[in-house]
């Protein structure tokens, strides 16, 4: 059956389903943020699918699915097309499954007349923050969410997304507890629903969708304290980090995002600039209102001072500070300067203040550097890399291995295949779910290393990468 016949079947075959071929919608639903990343703006471009399927609900999804495994139709699913990597783009045309309409928290475990929730759990295209709203009146919230909260769904934070604000108390959403469960759908003529729980979770977990449709996502809850924004300067960038590592150390400290930003990035962020004097660094900071005593005592005993202090929310630059911090950040750099880029650069455990004065120096001349502090595997660490203007991927490949030298372990961003990023090692156990969850190899062709349709865009960004490390038993 030749592809076009094989699309009119499906149309046919969709029936009612929302669906269309139309060009623009074609073009506008078959990107992400990919435009970040000056190596994939060029490459990714202009790849699109062919068709667009916008299911209104599990059952519509499974129809629209079975009927794509009958005709070999290559399967990309979205949610709010965020993902800054390209993996939201149909690198080998086909179906866009459009998964926004499946919304809403359906399901609350635990003993709620005592306000003792244990989990959440929502429909995959519930958006992030609308989870947050459905249970905060009873006390509780997600423990992390990533910048883009007021627009991500939680589905595609969990098969495109890594950590973000709540991270630097909880760990990484792969930190064993941080995915309660995921329901997810194979791709065959009789699509089955598959639930995940315990390690399993972590297979499909940020595999961007290569090893099963996400249809429910099952989450840990924390208690939602007043949270506080605070706006910090300190006259130099190693008083930032020595209080940012401080704060972290700080385990009785409640706190949700601590983000260092050397100068002059403060004065790139037009609503936070006035409030940070010129030539100082800045830490966004988000605590607890009970923590905010000890957060003054280690601001001053690092030589800083609170500029800005609010509740969360409710800022004078006019969103909530989070959306400054994390993959927000570099969206605000580059409204500055199209050029800027960074490189996600994972700082080792051990000394890591050390670690970061060392980069700040070697690295000072190359650009001033923006930091997320993260726990990850039970230690504390960050990630960021000095913010630099882009030329080649040459000199990107030169900056990578001099941070590895320099004792970094860095992912490569710039790129929509798993294998060639190094965040999420694709092993043989996510082969082993791909080809039973997606025995046609339908689902993100050419992101994931066994189905190799693309040697174009692998090879166009490569970069000398060496990989997250990860603790052998997850
Ligand atoms: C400004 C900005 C800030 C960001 N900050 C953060 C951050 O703090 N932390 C972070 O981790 N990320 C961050 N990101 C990346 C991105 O926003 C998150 O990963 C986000 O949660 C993705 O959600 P989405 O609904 O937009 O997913 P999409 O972009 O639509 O999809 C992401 C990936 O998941 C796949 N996918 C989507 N839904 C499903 C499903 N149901 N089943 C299987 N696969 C699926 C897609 O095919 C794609 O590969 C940021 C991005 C931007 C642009």
């Amino acid at each position: 059956m030749s592809p076009t016949e094989a699309l009119a079947r499906l149309r046919t075959d969709l029936g009612p389903i929302d669906h269309s071929t139309d060009t623009r919608k074609l073009r506008s639903k078959s990107r992400d943020r990919f435009a970040q990343s000056p190596v994939l703006r060029d490459l990714l471009r202009g790849r699109n699918a062919e068709i667009f399927i916008a299911p209104r609900s599990k059952q519509e999804l499974r129809t629209a699915v079975a009927a794509c495994a009958r005709h070999r139709i290559p399967i990309t699913v979205r949610g709010a097309g965020s993902g800054q990597f390209g993996q939201g783009v149909p690198l080998s045309g086909g179906a866009v499954i459009d998964v926004t309409a499946l919304a809403g928290v359906v399901g609350w475990h635990g003993d709620r007349g005592r306000q003792l929730p244990r989990t959440v759990r929502a429909l995959t295209g519930t958006v992030v923050a609308d989870i947050d709203a459905a249970i905060r009146p009873s006390g509780w919230e997600l423990r992390m969410h990533p910048s883009t909260a007021q627009q991500a769904t939680i589905g595609g934070y969990i098969a495109g997304g890594h950590a973000g604000i709540g991270s630097c108390q909880w760990g990484i959403l792969r930190d064993t507890g941080n995915i309660t469960a995921l329901e997810v759908m194979t791709v065959e003529e009789h699509p089955r629903l598959i639930e995940l729980r315990g390690r399993d979770v972590n297979t499909v977990h940020h595999a961007y969708g290569a090893n099963g449709i996400i249809t429910e996502v099952e989450l840990p809850v924390s208690p939602a304290w007043e949270w506080h924004e605070l706006v910090i300067s300190f006259p130099e960038f190693e008083q930032a980090a020595r209080f940012s590592v401080d704060i972290c150390h700080s385990d009785g400290v409640l706190k949700k995002v601590v983000s260092p930003h050397a100068h002059p990035l403060p004065q790139y962020f037009p609503d936070l600039a006035g409030l940070i004097p010129d030539g100082q660094a800045m830490v966004l900071l988000m605590a607890a209102v009970q923590s905010v005593p000890n957060v003054e005592d280690l601001v001053h005993a690092n030589g800083g001072q609170i500029r800005y202090r609010c509740l969360e929310g409710k800022g004078s630059y006019g969103a909530p500070l989070y959306e400054f911090t994390w993959g927000h950040s570099m969206m605000h750099y580059q409204r500055r300067n199209k050029k800027l880029i960074g490189l996600l650069a994972l700082y080792p455990q051990e000394d890591l203040y050390a670690s970061i004065l060392r980069v700040h120096r070697e690295f000072g001349e190359l650009g001033p550097l923006h930091l997320e502090m993260k726990r990850i595997d039970g230690g504390l660490s960050c990630q960021g890399s000095p913010v630099f203007e882009f030329e080649s991927q040459e000199q990107l490949a030169a900056i990578t291995e001099q941070l590895q030298r320099a004792g970094l372990f860095i992912a490569n961003t710039h790129t929509p295949v798993l294998g060639a990023s190094g965040m999420k090692p694709w092993g043989p156990k996510e082969a082993a779910f791909k080809r039973e969850f997606d025995p046609y190899g339908l689902l993100a062709q050419g992101k994931a290393d066994d189905v190799v349709v693309e040697d174009t865009v692998s090879t166009s960004t490569a970069l000398p990468n060496s990989g997250w490390s990860y603790r052998l038993s997850n």
